[in-house]
């Protein structure tokens, strides 16, 4: 283990300042960018916290001290060359002052290929989001059986048609996928999803207990 002032031997202070990049440690979120002096590397280290140098405010600043949100530092590297810090955090809210959960939610271009892999459970809540929105738009629907819409008639027709529909978008899922045509499978997948929801509110299950079943499944078994 080096010592405070070696490792700050290592790292090239341009202007003082090294930019610090912020990545969730559980979900691999890269949460914010801030910068680092000698002053606010040092409190990091010394409090577990993620402590910064604000150049729009000219102070050192304990992230989160005033939003609860702080950051608890798991670990903290420098790269190759000693110009960037990574600190890997456990993040107890928001890192961004906006409330979101990351400083990076201003999507220039997006992949969505790659993007479905790698973001998958960082995005987690805002996907989720779509799917609760769509499950209450479906129990609307039920509700109050507007004409003309194709929800209205699924649910006018009974779930002996819902389930008839399920079955087919499973099919045509399944020649989706065997033709390694995926622009044809996110289609069919959504139509199999979306009537999947309707099923669920026309039996009256919950979307919340099929994610809450599914998050049992994947939780880890504990040691301790
Ligand atoms: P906090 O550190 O979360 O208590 O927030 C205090 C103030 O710091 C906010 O009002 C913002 O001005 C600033 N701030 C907080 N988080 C960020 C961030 N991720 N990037 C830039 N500025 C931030
Ligand atoms: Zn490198
Ligand atoms: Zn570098
Ligand atoms: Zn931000």
């Amino acid at each position: 283990q080096l010592s405070l002032e070696q490792v700050v031997e290592h790292i090239r202070w341009d202007e003082g300042l090294v930019p610090a990049i912020v990545q969730d440690v559980d979900t691999r979120e890269v949460l914010m960018m801030a910068y680092m002096n000698r002053e606010s590397l040092k409190l990091s280290l010394e409090s577990g916290e993620t402590w910064f140098w604000s150049r729009s405010r000219q102070e050192l600043w304990n992230k989160g001290a005033t939003s609860g949100n702080v950051q608890e530092i798991v670990s903290l590297k420098y790269d190759c060359d000693g110009d960037t810090l990574l600190v890997e955090v456990k993040p107890k809210g928001p890192a961004c002052h906006t409330g979101a959960v990351t400083c990076f939610h201003n999507e220039i271009i997006g992949l969505p290929a790659t993007n479905s892999i790698q973001s998958s459970s960082s995005n987690a809540e805002s996907r989720f989001e779509v799917l609760a929105e769509l499950e209450s738009i479906i129990a609307e629907r039920e509700r109050e059986r507007p004409e003309g819409a194709y929800t209205t008639y699924l649910f006018d027709k009974g779930v002996d048609k819902i389930l008839k529909k399920i079955g087919e978008e499973a099919s045509e899922t399944i020649i989706a996928a065997k033709n390694k045509d995926n622009d044809e499978l996110r289609l069919e997948v959504s139509d199999l999803m979306y009537h999947l929801l309707v099923l669920l509110q026309e039996r009256k299950l919950p979307l919340d207990d099929i994610m809450s079943e599914l998050s049992r499944r994947h939780e880890r078994p504990r040691r301790d």
